[in-house]
C-alpha cells in the first residue's frame, strides 16, 4: 500500500496548493478530499435535490460516480447513472467540472452536504479505496478528517493553519471581484458550518501544526516536505 501523508486544515490554509506541490516534489500523488464534497454538492444541484435531505444525498450516493485524476492536473467528471440519470440526463455521460466545483455557489453550498455523517461515512470509504487501489508509492490526501478520521494511522499527519485574515487574503487573490471583506466573511462562515461537524483548527495528538500564517508558499511546501523526510 502506498505511503500516505494526511494534512487537514481550514480554508485558505494554503492546503490545497501547498499539498499539491509537496506531492510533486515527493513524486507522490495528491488527494484532494473537497473536491469530492464540491462535486456532490454540484451534482446535487444541478439535479434539483436538497442538499439538506441526507436520504436523497444517499440516492444519489448510489447512481454518483466520481473520478479525481490523482497526477499532474487533478481533473474532476462525475456521471449520474441508473434511474436517477432520467432526472440528469446531461449527466449520463461523465462531465469534466474541475473548474465549476470552485465556483463561490458551490463553496456556500457545500457544507449542507458535508453534514450528513452517511455522506462522510461513504466519500470516507471512496477515498480509502481510491488511495489502496492507486498503484502509487505515496499519496498525500488532504482535507478536513483525514489526520483524524479517514488515515489516523497515517505515517504523517499535519495541521496547515493561518490566520484568518492571511487566509481571506489569500483566497481574496484567487476570487478576484470579491472584496476582501466579503471573502473572509463567507470564509468564516464555512468554516463556522463545517467545524460543527469537524474540529479542524485543534491538532489531534502526534499530528505536527504547522502555522503558514508567517511563512511563504515556498516555505510552507519546504515544511511539509521535511515532515514527510525526517
Ligand atoms: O477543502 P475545500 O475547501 O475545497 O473543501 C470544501 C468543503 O468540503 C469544506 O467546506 C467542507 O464542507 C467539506 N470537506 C469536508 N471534509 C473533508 C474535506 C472537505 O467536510 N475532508
Amino acid at each position: 500500500p502506498p505511503i500516505l501523508v494526511a494534512i487537514d486544515g481550514p480554508a485558505g490554509s494554503g492546503k490545497s496548493s501547498v499539498s499539491r506541490t509537496a506531492a510533486e516534489r515527493l513524486d507522490f500523488g495528491i488527494l484532494d478530499t473537497g473536491a469530492a464534497y464540491r462535486a456532490l454538492a454540484w451534482t446535487a444541484r444541478r439535479i434539483g435535490l436538497d442538499l439538506d435531505d441526507a436520504a436523497a444525498m444517499e440516492t444519489l450516493l448510489d447512481a454518483w460516480s466520481y473520478r479525481i485524476t490523482l497526477r499532474g492536473e487533478q481533473r474532476v467528471t462525475v456521471a449520474v447513472t441508473g434511474g436517477l440519470s432520467a432526472a440528469a440526463p446531461t449527466l449520463a455521460e461523465p462531465v469534466d467540472i474541475t473548474t465549476e466545483i470552485r465556483d463561490h455557489a458551490v463553496s456556500g453550498q457545500v457544507s449542507r452536504v458535508s453534514k450528513h455523517p452517511a455522506v462522510r461515512e461513504r466519500l470516507n470509504a471512496m477515498f480509502r479505496r481510491t488511495v489502496a487501489g492507486s498503484g502509487l508509492p505515496g499519496v498525500v490526501i488532504e482535507g478536513r478528517d483525514i489526520t483524524t478520521v479517514v488515515a489516523p494511522d497515517a505515517p504523517v499527519r499535519i495541521l496547515l493553519t493561518a490566520s484568518p485574515e492571511v487566509r481571506a487574503a489569500r483566497r481574496a487573490g484567487e476570487l478576484p471581484g470579491l472584496s476582501p471583506e466579503q471573502v473572509l466573511a463567507d470564509l468564516e462562515a464555512r468554516d463556522a458550518k463545517d467545524a460543527l461537524v469537524v474540529d479542524f483548527f485543534t491538532p489531534a495528538p502526534g499530528v505536527t501544526l504547522v502555522d503558514t500564517s508567517t511563512l511563504n508558499f515556498e516555505q510552507s511546501v519546504q515544511a511539509v516536505v521535511d515532515i514527510v523526510r525526517a
